[in-house]
């Protein structure tokens, strides 16, 4: 059975934790740089980059996922974790993990509709559309050629994107119902979703 962490030092962690278990994975929160050796795949949840970016250099986590990253672990970070995950982020003052060849921008989408939620096409999951739910959310401003963008809002917006085994999503897939992107990720872990 697939072990997937999920870094728990601020935010969302245990809505993924309980909706990877719902898919039949060994799901667990991740606080300590050693619970990071027997895990296939890892999830950054969303909640404030900046204060999770803080936590993960307070608990000398930084460096560690960095370094998975760069040898192709299997990353998906929504929302405040698709922040940390970029090469640059306009509006963070912390040096992000630059995982993905993506720059993104902090919450990108202004006061008036700071949160939205609205029904995805997303190719790779499929029909029906993704109910996805944007809370403060950033959106992509550009992608290096590794990178393939999952997803865009109806004016073009990229709001996911994939690189190698790195998933990374604007929204909160955990706050629904829908297992779908989950499983997707789940698919990269286990080596059964090539690109
Ligand atoms: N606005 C948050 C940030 O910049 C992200 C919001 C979220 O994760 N829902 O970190």
């Amino acid at each position: 059975m697939e072990r997937i962490g999920v870094l728990a030092l601020q935010g969302a962690f245990v809505e993924h934790i309980a909706l990877l278990r719902r898919l039949g994975v060994e799901a667990f929160p991740v606080r300590l740089r050693q619970e990071l050796r027997k895990l296939d795949g890892l999830i950054i949840p969303g909640g404030e980059s900046t204060t999770i970016g803080w936590l993960m250099q307070e608990f000398r986590l930084l460096e560690p996922v960095r370094k998975l990253a760069g040898q192709g672990f299997p990353i998906m970070g929504t929302c405040a974790g698709m922040i940390l995950l970029a090469r640059r982020v306009l509006g963070l003052n912390l040096e992000p993990l630059g995982a993905m060849d993506m720059d993104v921008r902090r919450n990108a989408f202004g006061r008036q509709v700071d949160s939205f939620e609205t029904d995805l096409e997303i190719p790779v999951i499929g029909a029906p559309p993704f109910h996805a739910v944007f809370i403060r959310a950033p959106f992509i401003e550009r992608v290096g050629d590794g990178v393939e963008i999952l997803a865009r809002l109806p004016d073009g917006t990229g709001i996911a994107a994939r690189q190698g085994k790195m998933v990374a999503l604007a929204f909160h897939p955990e706050l629904t119902n829908d297992l779908r992107l989950h499983s997707y990720f789940l698919g990269i872990v286990r080596g059964d979703v090539e690109r």
